[in-house]
């Protein structure tokens, strides 16, 4: 493989946003597979209450099974302890040793990148896909993008995809509340949702 992409995510529940950002970077960056990473036990959500790993990996499969160039990986979810994006990519990197790796995320998340463990390790090891996202304007990213050092800027690429105003948070909210959720996910992961009774 010549080039591989990483989506981290939390994924509780994935959504057509994850799923957009994912085939933008696809397309556009030329990526021969994305591979979905559910974090195991993200560190800045040790707060919050999250579903089951067992759960949000299931949910990512059925979510990616009608694409061919997405792939699932638990190796979060069975590494032991705090999922750091540093590790995950240096698992990959060994794993695919003659691989360009890309990591995408959202506006949001790089945004927050200089908090993230061994950044300057990271952004050594992967380039970084940075999607729009509704709430993080264009102008807004590239502003606070200009901010960052030139030598990490040099490996993050901002992407502009569809925006879509859809969020986890919103959809664990939408359920709690008794309003729809439907065309905000595929179908088959709002059918495990009703199923397992999550969000309730
Ligand atoms: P939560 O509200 O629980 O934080 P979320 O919708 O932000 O959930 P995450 O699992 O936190 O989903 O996100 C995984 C990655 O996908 C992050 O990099 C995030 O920025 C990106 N992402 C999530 N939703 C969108 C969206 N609608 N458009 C573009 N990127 C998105
Ligand atoms: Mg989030």
């Amino acid at each position: 493989m010549k080039s591989l992409g990483i989506m981290g995510g939390t994924f509780d529940p994935i959504h057509y946003g994850h799923l957009v950002a994912a085939e933008g970077a696809r397309h556009q960056f030329n990526l021969d597979k994305v591979i979905f990473v559910p974090s195991g036990r993200p560190p800045h959500k040790t707060e919050n209450k999250i579903s089951d790993p067992s759960q949000r990996l299931a949910m990512t499969n059925l979510a990616i099974a009608s694409n061919n160039y997405f792939d699932i990986s638990a190796i979060e979810v069975e590494r032991p302890g705090l999922s750091y994006t540093i590790d995950t990519v240096l698992s990959f990197r060994s794993m695919y040793r003659s691989s360009k790796l890309y990591f995408i995320t959202g506006g949001d998340a790089v945004l927050e990148i200089l908090t993230w463990k061994d950044v300057g390790r990271l952004i050594s090891l992967c380039t970084f896909i940075a999607a729009t996202r509704p709430g993080y304007h264009l102008e807004h990213l590239e502003q606070a993008f200009l901010e960052l050092p030139a030598a990490y800027r040099k490996n993050i690429h901002i992407m502009e995809v569809p925006a879509l105003a859809i969020s986890s948070t919103d959809i664990r909210e939408r359920i709690r509340t008794g309003r729809p959720i439907k065309y905000l996910l595929p179908e088959s992961v709002e059918q495990y949702v009703n199923k397992h009774n999550l969000y309730k």
